[in-house]
């Protein structure tokens, strides 16, 4: 077994002196191309990384779901007829403040959410123990790997018949409600619905899906990830000031959504929008198009055509989005002077981490080179890993 599922089969029976029914995993996800667009109704083109969190589970006879996890010594108890006191209040103002660990929230709220997709299902109490090596808060969606699991496992438990694209809801209702983190469904589509060596492109209008092949492994490609340990937040400041700007910016140019504007509508929008809306604007507009070329130039010519793509979009959410930090603009810029295909900062923005497509063979002499430009700028050493594009949520036991 994965010393990780391990882990949280130990956890497990720790806390109930007995063997858990099942163990489920999902991955953490890397996003190629796509940033700020989720939310716009636009286009995303995550991979799933071989990182995962598995959730252990097995029935309890009460209506009692537990929660633990490595992270707190203390497991969370609530009983599940409590789950819509505890979740169920107006968007934003979930989690009755203090009255569950923030932790807790993402698998509880897990719960709540599929109870509520699938009404009036007779449910039996639940435990269940999570460990993961996916690394928190680094832009690889620790979050949506702990909702992907704990989805997957209880709708086994509770034969829910959850499709992967319910299930994926299910998390993304979690977290914008449960935990009050305003996220949209990239993550838990991609962390849900990975395959080996393949992105999901991901329309988030629709939540139509398609596999498209990253030819990463033929073409002995790496991802490396640079991880700044610059700590961002989604619950707090630039993720929700963004938010609004593309709201304000959709408003204004009356459509619904940011995904109705093409780059042929910028110059008219540059009219009708303050400068800093503008740009907002136009970081969202430009990486739909660029999904989109990413998409067409990875079918058409394969992994090593997408590096002046990926630049763009890192060039402009720094200067467009102005989501980068000097930490990811160094981390870039190192990679791609010692020869990386393309690198652009991911995630959320204000920190986490960059990624760079590099040849594997000049992997060490990138990362070498990374370390080096961090050294010289005075900023901590990054944290740098390689993540290979790998499968979605699983049943490990
Ligand atoms: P990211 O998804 O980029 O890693 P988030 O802030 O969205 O960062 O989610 C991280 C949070 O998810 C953690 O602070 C914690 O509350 C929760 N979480 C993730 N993995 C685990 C885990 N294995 N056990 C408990 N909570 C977890
Ligand atoms: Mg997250």
């Amino acid at each position: 077994m994965n010393p990780t599922a391990q882990v949280a089969a130990s956890l497990f029976s720790e806390l109930t002196g007995a063997s858990p029914d099942s163990i489920w995993s999902a991955p953490g996800r890397a996003n190629l191309i796509g940033e700020h667009t989720d939310y716009n109704e636009g286009f995303v083109l995550p991979f799933a990384i071989e990182h995962r969190t598995y959730a252990a589970v097995g029935r309890r006879d009460d209506g009692i779901i537990r929660v633990a996890s490595t992270f707190d010594p203390n497991p969370v108890e609530v009983a599940i007829v409590e789950l819509s006191a505890l979740f169920g209040g107006a968007a934003g103002e979930a989690v009755q403040a203090g009255s569950v660990p923030e932790w807790a929230a993402y698998p509880l709220g897990v719960a709540w959410a599929a109870l509520a997709r699938v009404p009036n299902s007779a449910v039996t109490g639940v435990d269940i123990a999570i460990a993961s090596d996916v690394p928190i808060g680094a832009g690889l969606s620790s979050s949506a790997a702990i909702e992907g699991a704990t989805a997957a496992a209880l709708d086994e438990l509770w034969s829910l018949d959850l499709s992967l694209l319910d299930m994926a809801k299910i998390g993304r209702t979690a977290e914008n409600q449960a935990v009050g983190a305003p996220t949209g469904i990239m993550d838990q589509v991609s962390s849900i619905m990975g395959e080996y060596d393949a992105a999901t492109f991901l329309d988030c209008r629709s939540y139509e899906t398609q596999p498209v092949d990253l030819g990463f492994a033929r073409e002995h490609l790496s991802v490396l990830v640079i991880d700044t340990k610059v700590k961002h937040s989604h619950s707090t400041g630039g993720y929700g000031e963004r938010r609004a700007s593309c709201e304000l910016g959709a408003r204004t140019l009356g459509v619904s959504a940011l995904r109705d504007v093409t780059v042929a509508d910028l110059e008219r929008a540059k009219t009708l929008l303050d400068d800093v809306t503008f740009r907002r604007v136009a970081h969202v507009v430009t990486e739909n198009q660029r999904v989109l070329d990413t998409v067409d130039t990875l079918r058409a010519e394969g992994p090593r055509a997408i590096g002046g793509l990926l630049v763009a979009s890192h060039v402009s959410m720094r200067d467009d989005f102005e989501i980068s930090v000097p930490e990811l603009d160094t981390a870039v810029s190192a990679a791609l002077d010692a020869g990386a295909v393309g690198a652009r900062m991911t995630g959320g923005g204000f920190g986490g981490a960059a990624i760079a497509v590099v040849e594997v063979d000049k992997l060490d002499d990138t990362k070498a080179a990374v370390a080096d430009a961090f050294d010289r700028a005075g900023f901590v050493e990054p944290h740098q890993f390689t993540v290979t594009p790998s499968h979605g949520v699983l049943r490990d036991a």
